[in-house]
């Protein structure tokens, strides 16, 4: 059999993709804000239910920039459950990232733990949306509100999530980011997004993405160049017209995952209600020897990922800080080594599924 990668990209017919292309060769605008760079900015502020959006090169330029844009300094609050970047945009900026431990239940950092971390320094709260799974956006507010703080979500999980009343998540705090790697739901190739409530932050978010030109001779800040190309954005839209579908697709499969899964000794899945997720992952919880499932099913070909394992908090440039012991993080460190994510992604099998789900049964029993 092959081998099952956590993902796999979603690819149109590459016919599909040569219209697009024959479009730039005759136009010969690469990139710099083309027409399809400004295409795709339009429909994902319409599928996304956003008022502005700036494309980016990818997330993690995104979210420095994101920093940037709202002159953050100082410390800020973030969770150590997450993928390196979060923490790194942070370091990337010159701010101190201080850890605050997550829920159990949503995994995303626990807005009951966040005001002991907060210190005259502190400037701003970066939660990230993991697996797609809201934060609780409300009390976050509140909170920053409360603090005079800024909020800015790494939301690069976190593509059409709707909150409670059916709106998009990416609508709260002051800025969300996306990214639209090719590991992700929605995927550019590589690629991100700022969304913004304000044409004035958008206007100051797209000098900074372009060395901070504002015309041909005025440069207003020391930008960075993360503009998205013309293929990337061309890609992007037409990935756009399948992603209703995939969307469906990762539904089903994460219902036929819960339910093979649900009554397995020792193996816990999410419980988070359903109405709120986009079935961007498929994290299922280890009691006992998570590493011995983690290397079982590699050895069956299913190569299944330990996201978020190790900690940020534990790696060298952040791990002297006070904020990322252990003792800090108590949730996050138990979920960390209990976590494995399943294969998940729109044209995975049922008999792949079925495949992965009988490899774990065995393992429970034995
Ligand atoms: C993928 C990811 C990023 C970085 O996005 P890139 O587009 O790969 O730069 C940042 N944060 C989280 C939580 C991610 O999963």
């Amino acid at each position: 059999m092959k081998p099952i990668y956590v993902t796999q990209p979603t690819l149109p017919p590459l016919e599909e993709f040569l219209p697009y292309l024959e479009k730039i060769w005759d136009n010969k605008i690469l990139t710099n804000g083309g027409e399809f760079h400004q295409q795709l900015e339009q429909v994902l502020c319409e599928y996304l239910g956003v008022k502005h959006l700036s494309l980016f090169t990818n997330g993690t330029i995104a979210l420095i920039t994101a920093l940037q844009a709202l002159r953050i300094t100082g410390e800020v609050i973030t969770t150590p459950y997450s993928f390196v970047a979060t923490a790194h945009s942070l370091l990337w900026n010159g701010i101190k990232p201080v850890f605050v431990d997550i829920d159990p239940i949503t995994l995303n950092l626990d807005p009951a733990k966040i005001e002991a971390a907060i210190t005259p320094q502190t400037t701003a709260i970066m939660p990230v949306h993991c697996y797609g799974y809201p934060c609780d956006v409300e009390r976050i507010q509140q909170i920053a509100d409360n603090y005079n703080l800024k909020v800015i979500y790494d939301a690069a999980h976190a593509f059409g999530v709707q909150d409670k009343s059916g709106g998009g998540i990416l609508n709260y705090g002051d800025l969300s980011v996306l990214s639209f790697h090719a590991t992700k739901v929605f995927n550019t190739f590589e690629g991100g997004a700022i969304i913004c409530p304000d044409e004035k932050t958008k206007r100051r978010i797209d000098h900074l993405k372009n060395f901070g030109f504002v015309d041909e001779v005025t440069v207003v800040a020391a930008g960075i160049n993360g503009k998205m190309s013309e293929i990337n954005a061309a890609f992007g839209l037409l990935q756009l017209k399948g992603i209703d579908e995939a969307l469906g697709q990762r539904k089903k499969i994460d219902a036929r995952y819960r339910e093979g899964l649900k009554n397995i000794a020792g193996i816990r899945c999410t419980n988070i209600g359903e109405h709120v997720a986009n079935y961007a992952y498929f994290p299922i919880f280890v009691e006992q020897n998570r590493d011995a499932l983690y290397e079982k099913l590699k050895a069956n070909g299913i190569f299944g990922r330990r996201y978020f394992y190790p900690l940020i908090s534990d790696f060298p440039m952040y791990r002297a800080l006070p904020s990322a012991a252990a003792a800090n993080l108590p949730v996050a460190q138990k979920i960390s080594h209990e976590v494995i994510c399943l294969p998940m992604y729109p044209n995975l099998t049922n008999e792949e599924i079925d495949f992965i789900i009988s490899l774990i049964i065995d393992f429970s029993v034995t």
